[in-house]
């Protein structure tokens, strides 16, 4: 498979840095954001240390000029995207009747109008190069829901509209847009939730342990590679069994 330009979004968080690892591995040159200049650079110096160079650009993904200027910064470093990865996520936990709206705004700015941001600036060059790939990572819960995740889940779901939608408009034009949905894996998001409650989600899960984010990362490589030309609109769970059917 040819070198891609990969922009992995939230490439600094769990499953984001598996990701990169991954793409790079493949051989594409990959890029993300960071927010924080501290962090952002930490982290991409960790990363240089294990080989991996990452291109970076600041930016929030909730803001439609900051993240047309952060794909441009990446495409000034490395050249054109042709691989987008939706990664970057937050949650915001609790039941409807006690939700705040910015518990609400927070979470849908951030896992579905980012989505928006950042595809929208990147999807014309893709159609004018007639070669894409676009991943949205949504979750286990916008198929099933989740207590106290009226916000997230409707954010995820929305994801899956948007990939069906996204995969009819572009589908002769060489880009397919699918979406992977994780069960619980151990990363922060994750591990910040008290341990009695990971260890009931755990035994819960057929496989009986949570997911590591390279199995999330070996979904995304599988999709971005070339052979996967037919596989739009497409999504795939990986969740250890712990959701299964539609
Ligand atoms: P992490 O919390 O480890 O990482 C989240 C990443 O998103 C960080 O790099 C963070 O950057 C970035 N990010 C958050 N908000 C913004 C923003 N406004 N602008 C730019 N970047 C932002 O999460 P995970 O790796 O666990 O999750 C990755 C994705 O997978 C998310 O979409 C999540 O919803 C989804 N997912 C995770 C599951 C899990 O079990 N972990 C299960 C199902 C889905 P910063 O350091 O600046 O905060």
């Amino acid at each position: 498979m040819q070198s891609r330009v990969a922009l992995v979004t939230g490439g600094t968080g769990g499953i984001g840095t598996s990701i990169i690892k991954r793409l790079a591995g493949m051989g594409h040159r990959v890029a993300t954001n960071y927010r924080d200049d501290a962090k952002g650079k930490a982290w991409q110096e960790k990363m240089k240390a294990e080989g991996i160079d990452v291109a970076m650009a600041k930016g929030d993904v909730t803001s439609a000029e900051q993240a047309e200027a952060m794909v441009r910064e990446i495409e000034s470093q490395l050249g054109p995207i042709e691989i987008l990865v939706n990664n970057a996520g937050i949650t915001r936990d609790t039941t409807f009747h006690k939700m705040a709206v910015d518990q609400w705004n927070d979470v849908i700015c951030t896992n579905l109008n980012s989505v928006y941001n950042v595809t929208r600036p990147v999807i014309e060059g893709m159609r004018g190069r007639k070669w894409g790939r676009i991943i949205q990572i949504s979750s286990i819960n916008g198929l099933k829901g989740q207590y106290g995740q009226a916000n997230y889940a409707a954010a995820k779901a929305g994801m899956h509209g948007f990939t069906i939608s996204l995969a009819r408009e572009n589908a002769r034009l060489g880009i397919t847009v699918n979406t992977v949905s994780p069960g619980y894996v151990a990363t922060d998001m994750v591990m910040a939730v008290p341990e009695e409650v990971r260890a009931k989600i755990a035994a819960d899960i057929p496989t009986g342990r949570l997911g590591e984010p390279d199995e999330i990362a070996y979904a995304v490589g599988f999709l971005v590679d070339d052979q996967a030309a037919w596989i739009t609109g497409s999504n795939l769970d990986i969740n250890g069994g712990h959701h299964m059917g539609w």
